[in-house]
C-alpha cells in the first residue's frame, strides 16, 4: 500500500466548511493525518505531492450511474447491443468515469442483468480501472411501463425486466439478488418519452412496489425507483424505497412525505438529460421544439420549483443526470454540479456536497467515504484551482491533477504542474 503526503493543499473537506490550508498524509488506503499547520507533518517514506495553488477534495460520487449506457438516442437502442459489445462498452465507461474524477458510482440501473455486476467484480479484484461501485439491477417494470418496448407482434429488448404481479416481481427481484446486484431498480411511474405510460401515470401497483421493497430488504439490498408522477413519489415513500429519482411533479403532499422520510431517503433530479435534450439534442434528432413538445421544458421548470423546496426542507439530493445517452455522454457527468447551481438554485458548496458527502452516504459508507477526514477512505481529487469559484473546471480531465482511489495514485500529474510553475 502506498504512503502519500499531500503538501500545502487547500482542503475542501465536503462538510460545507470553507477550504483550509493543510498537509495530509495517506497510508494503507486511509487518510491518516490532516495537519492544519503546514510543514509540521513528517512525510517519511511517503511519495510527496506538492499541492500549492490547488484544492484537495473528496472524490466525486455519481449518484445515478448507468455505466452500461453509451450513446443511446432511444431507450430501445440499448436493447440492440449484443452482450459481448455491451460488456466492452461498460468496461470503457467505468474507466471514463474514474478518469473524470468519479471514484464511486451508485448505479441507478444496468441495461442487461450482469453488466454492472461483472464490471464491479473486476474493479474490486483490481483487474480493471473504474470507480467503487454499487451494481444496479435492470429496470424492473410492468407491462406497458418505461422499459417495455415490446409490440404485440414482435419482441424488443430494452433495459427493462418486465414483471407483473406479486409473483413475477418477487422472482425478478430475487433473480437480480442471486446474480449479485447491490441496488434494485423499479419503475413506478411512466416517462414522457415512453409510448404507453407517460410521466404523469403511476403504473406499478402499491402491492407490486411493496413486494419489490420487501424482497430487496430480505436480501439486504437497496432499492431505487423511477418516479415522476406525484402519486408514484408518495407510493415510493410509503413503501420504503431508498432512492427516489426525478420527483419533479411532487405536489404538496408528496413534498411532505419526502420531508418526513428525509433521514432515510435520497432524491435525484437527473437533470442533465433534461437539459441535454432541450439544448444539445439537435445533432441526435431532438430539436428544441420537439424537446419542449415532449415535456422537457415543463420538467425543467417543475424540477426547479420542487428541488428548491426539497433543498429548503433538508431532503438529500444526489447528482447524476442520466449520463450515457447521446446528448449526455459518459465522462461529462460532473456537469450536473453546475446544473444544480444554474438550474436548481443550489450554492456551489451545496452542489459539491451532493456529489461527495451525500454520495458517500448513499454508497452506504457515510462514516468513511465522501469527506476529507482522518480515518476516512482516501478517495481524493487534487484540482488545479478552486472548484467553488468555477464548478465548470470539474468537468475537464486536465484540471484533475491527482485522482486517488483507495489510497492509490490512479493519476498523478503534480510533478509536471510543479515544473510548469517553476518555469513560469
Ligand atoms: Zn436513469
Amino acid at each position: 500500500m502506498t504512503r502519500v503526503m499531500f503538501r500545502n493543499a487547500m482542503i475542501w473537506d465536503g462538510t460545507g466548511a470553507d477550504a483550509f490550508p493543510a498537509d495530509l498524509l495517506v497510508d494503507n488506503g486511509r487518510i491518516v493525518t490532516i495537519a492544519r499547520t503546514p510543514g509540521q507533518l513528517s512525510g517519511e517514506g511517503a511519495t510527496t505531492v506538492e499541492c500549492r495553488g490547488m484544492t484537495l477534495m473528496p472524490g466525486l460520487v455519481e449518484g445515478h450511474a448507468h455505466i452500461s449506457f453509451g450513446g443511446a438516442i432511444k431507450d430501445s437502442d440499448l436493447g440492440l447491443i449484443p452482450p459481448e459489445e455491451h460488456l466492452l462498452l461498460t468496461m470503457r465507461n467505468a474507466k471514463t468515469l474514474l478518469d473524470h474524477g468519479f471514484t464511486s458510482a451508485y448505479s441507478a440501473a444496468t441495461s442487461k442483468l450482469r453488466l454492472d455486476i461483472v464490471i464491479r467484480n473486476e474493479i474490486n479484484a483490481g483487474r480493471l480501472p473504474g470507480p467503487r461501485m454499487r451494481a444496479g439491477s435492470p429496470e424492473i417494470t410492468v407491462t406497458g411501463g418505461l422499459g417495455d418496448e415490446r409490440q404485440q407482434h414482435m419482441y424488443h429488448e430494452s433495459f427493462g425486466m418486465i414483471a407483473d404481479g406479486i409473483e413475477e416481481i418477487t422472482k425478478a427481484v430475487r433473480l437480480c439478488c442471486r446474480e449479485g446486484a447491490d441496488n434494485i431498480k423499479i419503475n413506478i411511474s411512466g416517462d414522457d418519452l415512453s409510448p404507453a405510460a407517460h410521466g404523469g401515470l403511476t403504473v406499478m401497483s402499491e402491492a407490486e412496489v411493496m413486494t419489490a421493497v420487501s424482497v430487496a430488504r430480505d436480501f439486504g439490498k437497496k432499492i431505487n425507483c423511477h418516479a415522476r408522477a406525484a402519486g408514484s413519489v408518495k407510493r415510493a415513500v410509503k413503501c420504503g424505497v431508498d432512492v427516489i429519482y426525478h420527483c419533479e411533479s411532487a405536489d404538496e403532499e408528496a413534498l411532505d412525505a419526502l420531508e418526513s422520510a428525509k433521514d432515510r431517503i435520497f432524491v435525484g433530479p437527473a437533470i442533465g438529460i433534461i437539459y441535454g435534450t432541450l439544448y444539445e439534442g439537435e445533432p441526435f434528432g431532438f430539436t428544441h421544439e420537439m424537446a419542449v413538445k415532449f415535456g422537457m421544458q415543463r420538467i425543467l421548470d417543475d424540477s426547479r420549483k420542487v428541488y428548491t423546496e426539497l433543498r429548503k426542507r433538508g431532503v438529500r439530493a444526489l447528482i447524476g443526470g442520466d449520463y450515457g445517452f447521446a446528448q449526455t455522454p459518459q465522462g461529462t457527468n460532473a456537469r450536473d454540479l453546475k446544473h444544480f447551481v444554474d438550474l436548481l438554485g443550489y450554492s456551489p458548496s451545496e452542489a459539491l456536497q451532493c456529489g461527495t458527502r451525500l454520495g458517500g452516504q448513499v454508497m452506504g459508507l457515510g462514516d468513511e467515504l465522501g469527506m476529507v477526514k482522518e480515518g476516512f477512505i482516501a478517495d481524493l481529487l487534487l484540482v488545479n484551482g478552486d472548484p467553488l469559484k468555477d464548478l465548470d473546471m470539474m468537468v475537464h480531465e486536465k484540471n484533475l491533477i491527482v485522482i486517488m482511489k483507495d489510497g492509490e495514485l490512479y493519476k498523478d500529474q503534480s510533478a509536471s504542474v510543479a515544473s510548469q510553475r517553476q518555469a513560469a
